[in-house]
C-alpha cells in the first residue's frame, strides 16, 4: 500500500482540531477548468453546480467565481448561492415540496427558472407570481422512468421514484401552464440519480428525451430549454489516479445522443463530479483496540461528520498519513453509539497508533454539508488550502 503524506500538508495540521474538512483547492481549480473547457465545446450547454454537495461559502465563492450557474433544493440554498456571487439569473430551482416562503425567496432574487415537480406546486407558484405582479419561468421535471446503475437510495428517475411528474401527463400539465396569467413554460428537467459512472445510462435518458420531444412537436409545443441534471459519479477507489471525473466523455455523450431543435440550449447540475475529489476528511485516531477476531480503528470523526458509509454503504479510500508501519487489517470506525458508525471492514493501514492521522479521501461530496450535531457533537470544519 502506497503512502499518501506527500499529497498532504500535515505540517499545516498540527494546530487544526480534528476531525475537518481538508479541500485541496489545487484539484477544485482543475475540476472546474476542466469543466469549462469540455462544456465550452458546446456553444449551448450551460452548467449550475447543484449546492447541496457542498455548500461551504469558501467552496461556493470558489466555484461562483468560474461562472456557472447553481442548483438549488431550498430557499436557504438560493440565499447561499446568492450570497456567494452566483448571478439570479443562472439559479434554477429543484425540489419536490418547495415551502411558500421559498417560492417567495426566488420569485424575489428572480432566478432563472423553477423545476416543477407537482400540478399544486404549479398552482402555488402562479398565486405567489400573481400576488407580486411578476411572471415566473418554470419547467417541468419529467420522471423518465429511466433506471441508473448505481445505490438504490441515490436512483430518482423510476417511476417508483417520488421525484417528478409522470411522462403521460406531460402535455397536460405544459397545458395547465400555458393557460395560467404568471408562469412561462421554458422547458423540461429531468434527474436520474447520482454516482454515475455508465455512460449507458445518460444515453438512455437521451433516448428518452428524444422521444418526448418528438411528442411535444407533434403536439406543436415548443421547448427552449433541456435540463438533463446531473449525477456523474467519480472513483473513490483510486482518488489519486482520477482526481478528475470523466467530464469529456460526460458531454460528448449529450452532444451526440441529444437531439436538439434549433435555438434550445442544454443545462447541466454537477453536484459531486465538482466537489468530491477535493475534499478528504482528516480525522485523529483515538484508540487502537483489539476484539476477539478484529482489530479496530477508533476515530475522532464519526458518522455525524461524514454519513455516507452508514447512510449509502459508500466506500471511501481511508489512508494512514502519519505512519509509514508496516499493513494491518483494521475496522475503522468512530465514536458515535450507532452500530453503523463504520467507516470500513477488514481494510489494510499502515499500522496505527493512538494520535496518528487518517484521511477519508473523495469526501468533498455530501460531507461536510450532511453533518449533524447527533450526540450533541460539533460540526466539523471545513478548510480550504
Ligand atoms: C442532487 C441533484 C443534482 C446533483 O447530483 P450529483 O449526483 O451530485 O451530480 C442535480 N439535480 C438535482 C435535481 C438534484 O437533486
Amino acid at each position: 500500500m502506497t503512502n499518501n503524506k506527500g499529497i498532504f500538508p500535515i505540517e499545516k495540521f498540527q494546530d487544526i482540531e480534528t476531525p475537518f474538512y481538508y479541500y485541496d483547492s489545487k484539484i477544485l481549480d482543475s475540476t472546474l477548468s476542466t469543466i469549462i473547457k469540455e462544456a465550452g465545446k458546446y456553444s449551448n450547454f450551460h452548467v449550475h453546480y447543484a449546492v447541496k454537495a457542498n455548500a461551504n461559502p469558501r467552496i461556493l465563492k470558489l466555484i461562483s467565481s468560474t461562472g456557472l450557474g447553481a442548483d438549488c433544493v431550498s430557499g436557504g440554498e438560493i440565499t447561499a448561492a446568492i450570497e456567494a456571487g452566483f448571478p439570479a439569473d443562472k439559479i434554477v430551482f429543484a425540489g419536490v415540496g418547495k415551502a411558500d416562503w421559498e417560492i417567495n425567496t426566488a420569485l424575489d432574487n428572480d432566478i432563472f427558472c423553477f423545476n416543477v415537480e407537482s400540478i399544486p406546486e404549479l398552482e402555488t407558484i402562479n398565486e405567489w407570481a400573481t400576488k407580486k405582479d411578476k411572471t415566473a419561468n418554470v419547467a417541468f421535471r419529467i420522471n423518465p422512468d429511466v433506471g441508473a446503475h448505481t445505490h438504490a437510495h441515490i436512483t430518482t428517475g423510476l417511476a417508483e421514484n417520488k421525484f417528478g411528474i409522470s411522462m403521460n401527463d406531460m402535455e397536460k400539465v405544459i397545458d395547465m401552464a400555458q393557460k395560467m396569467s404568471n408562469v412561462k413554460f421554458i422547458g423540461l428537467h429531468f434527474h436520474i440519480g447520482s454516482q454515475i459512472l455508465l455512460m449507458d445510462d445518460f444515453t438512455a435518458l437521451c433516448h428518452r428525451i428524444n422521444e418526448l420531444q418528438d411528442r411535444l412537436e407533434h403536439a406543436g409545443i415548443a421547448v427552449k430549454h433541456i435540463n438533463v441534471g446531473g449525477g456523474l459519479g467519480v472513483d473513490y477507489e483510486n482518488p489519486n489516479e482520477h482526481p478528475i471525473p470523466a467530464f469529456r466523455t460526460y458531454f460528448e455523450t449529450y452532444a451526440q445522443h441529444l437531439k436538439l431543435r434549433p435555438g434550445q440550449e442544454v443545462h447541466f447540475e454537477l453536484g459531486r463530479s465538482v466537489v468530491a475529489q477535493c475534499g478528504s476528511l482528516i480525522s485523529k485516531v483515538l484508540y487502537v483496540k483489539e476484539g476477539t477476531n478484529k482489530k479496530f480503528v477508533i476515530l475522532d470523526a464519526g458518522m455525524t461528520d461524514l454519513i455516507r458509509p452508514a447512510l449509502y454503504q459508500a466506500c471511501h479510500k481511508i489512508e494512514n498519513i502519519t505512519s509509514q508501519a508496516g499493513c494491518q487489517t483494521y475496522d475503522v470506525v468512530g465514536p458515535i453509539c450507532e452500530s453503523s458508525d463504520v467507516f470500513a471492514s477488514d481494510i489494510q493501514l499502515n499500522q496505527c497508533r493512538r494520535g496518528d492521522l487518517i484521511a477519508i479521501r473523495s469526501a468533498g461530496a455530501y460531507g461536510e454539508i450532511m453533518a449533524s450535531g447527533y450526540n450533541c457533537r460539533r460540526l466539523p470544519k471545513g478548510h480550504l488550502f
